[in-house]
């Protein structure tokens, strides 16, 4: 049984928009899958359906074998582009609110933790690389180490699947990298199955097993990092305009277009995900 199951899943907002389009597409667990499109293509919406927060409008999703409703649990640890720390905390104490949604509300409220809470909070951050630093106050803390402190707090929950929306877009290329080495290193040790949304291509390449691509709701790709082709990144961004070779040469890797984010200065074609 795949760990996440979409059939024709589609979801609407309002009359007008499609945000996911028959969406069908089965991930199996272990596997760390990319999602790349522009802004506005539905990848938070994916997202979004997978933990719960969002019903589609039509279609089924299966995680781990049940439908996915949002509060049901902890199975599902989700990373931010915004990591929503509380900055006067310590590492330590903002990855062991992790344990909330394993102990409920009450007990987080009363900041009691047994003993394997504070292990689990420890361990992911030394996952994360940050275990020296989980006295450091968070709002000291580097964009890409907050992200990180991000990633542990998740993996306190101790998820069987490791969502990621947009994780490393505010961070410089240098950290981003850090944060994905970490993200990937956290779901093999864990044997999480995980969907990182990214806008970086290069990136997204370098850390990706599998990637799917979205436009305009429509799941039109479903490769390895061989098959994801200059071809189809621009398909991916840029539609049939980029299909027809008009962008053709330009390299994934170090060529003044490595970084083909919508956000580089080209207009994208379809929703502005406003
Ligand atoms: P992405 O994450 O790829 O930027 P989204 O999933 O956020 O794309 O958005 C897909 C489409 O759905 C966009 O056209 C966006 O404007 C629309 N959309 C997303 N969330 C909502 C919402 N809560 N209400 C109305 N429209 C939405």
């Amino acid at each position: 049984m795949p760990a996440i199951s979409l059939d024709s899943v589609t979801k609407e907002y309002g009359t007008d928009t499609v945000a996911l389009d028959d969406v069908t597409v089965d991930v199996e667990a272990g596997e760390f899958v990319v999602l790349l499109g522009p802004s506005g293509a539905g990848k938070s919406t994916l997202l979004r359906v997978l933990n719960g927060l969002t019903e589609p409008t039509e279609g089924e999703v299966v995680v781990d074998g049940t439908r996915p409703a949002a509060g049901s649990g902890s199975d599902v640890g989700m990373v931010f582009q915004e990591h929503y720390l509380v900055e006067s905390m310590s590492a330590f104490r903002n990855a062991l609110t992790g344990a909330l949604s394993r102990n409920g509300l009450l007990r987080s409220l009363l900041t009691w933790h047994a003993e394997a809470d504070k292990r689990a909070a420890l361990d992911a951050l030394d996952t994360v690389g940050l275990l020296a630093e989980s006295g450091q106050r968070a709002g000291s803390m580097s964009g890409g180490q907050k992200q990180r402190v991000g990633i542990a707090r998740a993996l306190v929950q101790d998820p069987d699947l490791l969502l990621a929306d947009e994780p490393v877009a505010s961070l410089d290329p240098k950290a981003a990298r850090d944060v994905m080495r970490y993200m990937k290193r956290a779901a093999s040790e864990r044997d999480l199955t995980a969907i990182v949304s990214l806008h970086q291509v290069n990136i997204a390449r370098e850390f990706g097993d599998r990637f799917l691509g979205l436009r305009d709701g429509d799941l039109f790709f479903d490769g390895s990092r061989e098959d994801l082709t200059m071809e189809v990144v621009d398909r991916i961004y840029y539609g049939d305009e980029g299909a027809d070779g008009t962008f053709a040469g330009s390299g994934l890797d170090g060529s003044a277009a490595a970084d083909r984010s919508p956000s580089s200065g080209r207009t994208v074609a379809g929703g502005d995900g406003a």
